[in-house]
């Protein structure tokens, strides 16, 4: 059923705890945790507990949750103290594009300069 935990995603592993992993914040619904191979002071993903491929199914499937998770986003932000400095919010969708696990995650990076264009 849409939405219900893979037994092969790393993600829906951390969600069941499964895999450990640091966790900064929790929501009825999200998780957030450090990147395993951070690319910025601050790298945190923030996921959905429900299992989707990438952020634009997740919001067509739940609106709600994926408002939760880049209200969440924000909070990581804030909690990281880069909310005044600046921050940004990635959703890789495809391979193509870098993506390499198939569960919904927003990256937070922030704490240095960011590039823009991201190249
Ligand atoms: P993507 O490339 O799919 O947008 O992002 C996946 C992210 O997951 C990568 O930045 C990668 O470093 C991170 N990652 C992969 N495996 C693990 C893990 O086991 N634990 C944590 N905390 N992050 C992971
Ligand atoms: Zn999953």
């Amino acid at each position: 059923m849409a939405g219900e935990p893979q037994s092969d995603c790393l993600f829906c592993k951390i969600v069941s705890g499964e895999i450990p992993a640091t966790i900064v914040r929790e929501s009825e619904t999200t998780v957030a945790f450090r990147d395993i191979n951070p690319q910025a002071p601050t790298h945190v993903l923030v996921i959905p507990k429900v299992h989707y491929p990438d952020a634009a199914t997740l919001a067509a499937a739940e609106p709600l949750i994926a408002a939760d998770v880049l209200r969440e986003a924000g909070e990581v932000a804030a909690d990281e103290k880069v909310d005044g400095s600046g921050y940004r919010i990635i959703l890789n969708t495809g391979s193509g594009a870098g993506q390499t696990v198939f569960h919904a995650h927003a990256h937070v990076l922030g704490g240095r300069g960011l590039q823009w264009p991201p190249g």
